[in-house]
């Protein structure tokens, strides 16, 4: 029994030479805050990295950190933790988790705040409470969660951010010879086209590398069916977020309007968002994104698509890896987890920013059964916070 004694939150940020999803393009400059939109999928994106991260502390010592979303206003969600969520956290004990995620959301559900910075700030706050559950315990999250499932997860390439076709298929091919075998193009920066772009990488990767496109929410259904048949046979491992997010009905149509599976779910913030796509069979995998769903609503998420019948493929974002080491805890104890996002262009780079490092090799990422999410801030990370 260890109350938790304080709930801290702060900025992370993480210059980076090159934007994320590759350099920028014409009409895409930044603007006086360091934001720009991708023109392809009319996004806002900061010309850093950037999360929130949450500390909490309990009366025996020990720390748990969580994370969140920080890219845009980071600011909404540090002030939320800050004014708001920390003191009804405070004297609570962190194995009470699921409880505590529950009262939390209890709070704003009748102000509609069931997605967004609200959900983001509940995450991180639900991530760093299992971290210490699992410190307290001397368990792992994966342990606290049933246990593990696999030893390894196997990891997708995410992105190719090259300026070219050519290059992103040289780009691809040093990945295979590293020992990967499954890909992701972001349709956004495929300037020839998606289907160019299937057809470029599979004749460079051969028949068995699993290949797919993000299709950043640009189509609409008739046209997302459409690309989708092109791209079809030429041998798609599924097409991801092909329509914008509110339009489920029309998810549903191109789901049931194709043979590749379709992949949705890193923008979603609780099982509420699965269920209603569930309901109208528009999934075929889903990719809840740790870094929005916290633990619980993550582990929720991943129990209600496998009763259904739908694989399990999470998201991974721009962070520090905090989220990420949850994700991959999570995703070790879950029933129907087919792999996971690797993000290689920060993976490397967030070396110096926890401790131990994660580890993602020769296709597989290997996770530790240290307690809690087994990773923590490093003192260099720390000091960057704000
Ligand atoms: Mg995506």
């Amino acid at each position: 029994m260890s109350r938790i004694t304080k709930v801290e939150s702060f900025t992370l940020t993480v210059p980076r030479d090159e934007p994320y999803l590759g350099a920028l393009r014409e009409g895409e400059e930044p603007n006086e805050q360091g934001y720009f939109v991708r023109l392809g999928n009319k996004t806002v994106y900061p010309t850093v990295d950037r999360s929130v991260l949450v500390r909490v502390e309990t009366e025996s010592g020990v720390v748990g950190w969580g994370e969140t979303y920080g890219i845009v206003v980071p600011r909404a969600t540090t002030a939320i933790i800050d004014d708001l969520l920390a003191a009804f956290v405070v004297g609570r004990e962190p194995s009470d988790v699921m409880a505590i995620h529950d009262d939390l959301y209890n709070l704003m559900r009748v102000r509609g705040y069931g997605s967004g910075y609200y959900m983001d700030a509940l995450a991180a706050v639900d991530i760093a409470l299992w971290d210490a559950a699992g410190r307290e315990a001397g368990k792992s999250v994966a342990e606290l969660l049933g246990g593990r499932r696999r030893d390894k997860i196997k990891g997708y390439v995410s992105g190719l951010p090259k300026p070219t076709l050519a290059e992103r298929v040289v780009f691809a091919q040093e990945w295979m010879d590293r020992g990967f075998d499954s890909f992701k193009f972001a349709g956004t920066v495929a300037d020839d086209g998606i289907v160019q772009e299937v057809i470029a990488l599979r004749k460079a990767l051969g028949p068995d590398a699993h290949i797919a496109c993000d299709m950043h929410w640009a189509f609409s259904p008739d046209e997302a069916i459409a690309a989708i048949r092109e791209m079809e046979p030429h041998g798609l491992w599924f097409a991801e977020a092909p329509i914008v997010t509110e339009d489920i009905p029309g998810l549903a149509k191109v789901a049931q309007s194709v043979s590749t599976p379709i992949g949705v779910g890193e923008e979603w913030r609780s099982v509420y968002d699965a269920r209603y796509r569930f309901d109208v069979n528009a999934v075929h995998i889903v990719q809840p994104e740790m870094g929005h769903t916290g633990i619980t609503e993550f582990v929720r998420i991943g129990k209600e698509a496998h009763a259904r019948g739908i694989s399990i493929l999470p998201h991974a974002t721009i962070g520090s890896g905090i989220f990420l080491a949850a994700s991959l805890q999570a995703s070790l104890a879950l029933e129907g987890v087919i792999g996971h996002e690797f993000q290689h262009s920060i993976f490397d780079r967030n070396d110096g920013l926890i401790s131990p490092g994660l580890s993602c090799s020769n296709g597989y990422y290997q996770v530790t059964d240290l307690p809690g999410i087994g990773i923590e801030p490093t003192e260099s990370a720390i000091s960057m916070m704000e």
